[in-house]
C-alpha cells in the first residue's frame, strides 16, 4: 500500500456495519435510510433500464436532462444560476466529487484547512493529492459545536489553496450560522482562496432554519466548488448519483481528474436523479419534517440514556458526549456497545487528528424507521 494512504486503514463505515451484522445489533452507525427513496423515482430508474437510457456510457459531464436539473435546483431554492454545460459536474456519488475537486485543485505541498471532525475521505483523498491537512477543530459550546473564527484565521498560511468546508456538518449535526459563513467567504476572499464545500445535508436542515449555500456569499460564486448527492437527498445512497457546481474553469478542472477515477457512472440512475430534482418541493419539506421527528426521538432517547446530546441542526447523525456514563474513550466504548446494548454507534476521535479532542465522542444516526429507533433507544436505556 502507498504511503499516503497506510495510514487510513479500513474505512470506519465498512468496519462499523460488519460489527453491526456480526452481532446482529441496530446499525446507527453508517450513514444510510433503511427506507429507499419515493417509489415514482425508482420505477423512473426502470423505465430508464427498460428503455435503454443510460445503459451505455453516459456523457462525461453527466446526462443532458440531469445536468438541466440540477441547474434548475440551484436556481429555484439558492438563486444560484449555473450553466448546465459549463458549470454542473455529474458525479459518482458525492465521494468522487470530493475526490476529483481535491485531485484536481491540490498540488503536492499546497495546505487545506478542514473543519475537524472531517468526513473521513477527505483526509484520505488530500493525502492521495501530495498535499497537507490543516484542521480547525470544531469546540462545543452552549451544546452545539462551534467554529472558531480566530482559529480558522490563523491556520490559513501562504500554503494554503483551499478552504474544505461541510455544512450542515457530519459528525456533529451541526449547520454553520450565517456568521461563521461570511467569516469563512471574507477569509477567502481576501486570501484569495478556493473554497471546495460539501453541501450533501442540505435538505436536511431542521427547527425551520434555511440551508444558506457557500457559494451565495460575496465573492464566492466565482471561486467555490459546491458538492450535491441524490444519495442523501433522495434517500438512494447505493445509486451513487452526485454532483458539482461551479464555474466552468473549475469545472473543467474537476472534470480532468473524474474522466480518470471512474469517467462515468450509474447511467441510468442519472435519469431517474433527472426526475427525482423535479419533483415538488414539497418533497423536501416532507422529507426533513419526517427526519426531524426521527432526531427527536432519537435525541430524547440518548439524553434519557444518559448521554449529553448535542444538538443536531442538520444531517441525519446526533453526536453525544459519553463522558456522563463514566466512559471517556468512544473507541472502547464503540467497541462494547454491541454486546453491552446491541447497537452500533461511530467513535467520532477517528474523524479527528487530535484523537484526545475526539475521545469522549460519539456518533448515531437517526435516519432509520421509527421502530428501530425506539427498539435502539430501549436497549440503550440498558446504559443508564
Ligand atoms: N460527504 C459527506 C459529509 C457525507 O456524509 C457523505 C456520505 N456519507 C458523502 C460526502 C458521500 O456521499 P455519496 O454517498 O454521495 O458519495
Ligand atoms: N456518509 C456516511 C456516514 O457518514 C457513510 C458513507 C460511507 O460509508 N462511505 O455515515
Amino acid at each position: 500500500l502507498n504511503r499516503s494512504l497506510a495510514e487510513f486503514g479500513t474505512t470506519i463505515f465498512a468496519e462499523m456495519s460488519a460489527l453491526a451484522l456480526r452481532t446482529e445489533s441496530i446499525n446507527l452507525g453508517q450513514g444510510f435510510p433503511d427506507t429507499d427513496g419515493p417509489e415514482e423515482i425508482r420505477e423512473a430508474a426502470v423505465r430508464a433500464l427498460r428503455d435503454g437510457r443510460g445503459n451505455q456510457y453516459p456523457p462525461g459531464p453527466g446526462v443532458p436532462e440531469l445536468r438541466l436539473a440540477v441547474a434548475a435546483h440551484q436556481e429555484r431554492l439558492y438563486g444560484l444560476a449555473y450553466d448546465p454545460d459549463t458549470e454542473v459536474l455529474v458525479t459518482a456519488g458525492a465521494t468522487e466529487a470530493i475526490a476529483a475537486a481535491l485531485l484536481a485543485l491540490l498540488e503536492p505541498g499546497d495546505e487545506v484547512v478542514a473543519l475537524e471532525p472531517y468526513y473521513d475521505s477527505y483526509a484520505a483523498c488530500i493525502a492521495m493529492a501530495g498535499a497537507r491537512r490543516v484542521p480547525v477543530t470544531l469546540r462545543p459550546s452552549e451544546g452545539r459545536f462551534r467554529l472558531d473564527l480566530d482559529e480558522l484565521r490563523a491556520a490559513v498560511t501562504d500554503r494554503t489553496r483551499l478552504l474544505l468546508i461541510n455544512t450542515p456538518h457530519n459528525p456533529t449535526g451541526t449547520v454553520l450560522t450565517r456568521e461563521e459563513l461570511a467569516a469563512v467567504a471574507e477569509l477567502a476572499v481576501e486570501r484569495d482562496l478556493l473554497v471546495v464545500t460539501d453541501e450533501v445535508y442540505e435538505h436536511l436542515v431542521f427547527d425551520g432554519a434555511e440551508h444558506l449555500p457557500l457559494a451565495t456569499f460575496p465573492g464566492m460564486r466565482e471561486r467555490t466548488v459546491t458538492i450535491g448527492s441524490a444519495g442523501k437527498t433522495y434517500s438512494f445512497t447505493g445509486w451513487k448519483v452526485g454532483w458539482v457546481t461551479a464555474p466552468p474553469a473549475l469545472v473543467s478542472a474537476v472534470r480532468s481528474a473524474k474522466q480518470f477515477l471512474t469517467y462515468v457512472a450509474s447511467g441510468p440512475f442519472q435519469y431517474a436523479v433527472a426526475e427525482a430534482l423535479a419533483l415538488p418541493d414539497t418533497y423536501f419539506a416532507e422529507f426533513r419534517a419526517d427526519m426531524q421527528a426521527k432526531r427527536d426521538l432519537l435525541a430524547s432517547g440518548l439524553t434519557e440514556a444518559g448521554f449529553e446530546v448535542f444538538t443536531s441542526a442538520g444531517t441525519y447523525f446526533i453526536t453525544t458526549d459519553i463522558r456522563p456514563l463514566g466512559e471517556k474513550d468512544g473507541f472502547a466504548f464503540c467497541r462494547n456497545l454491541p454486546e453491552r446494548a446491541g447497537v452500533v454507534a461511530i467513535p467520532n476521535a477517528v474523524f479527528y487528528d487530535d484523537k484526545e479532542a475526539g475521545a469522549p465522542y460519539v456518533r448515531f444516526a437517526f435516519c432509520k424507521r421509527n421502530e428501530v429507533l425506539h427498539q435502539a433507544v430501549s436497549r440503550l436505556q440498558r446504559l443508564a
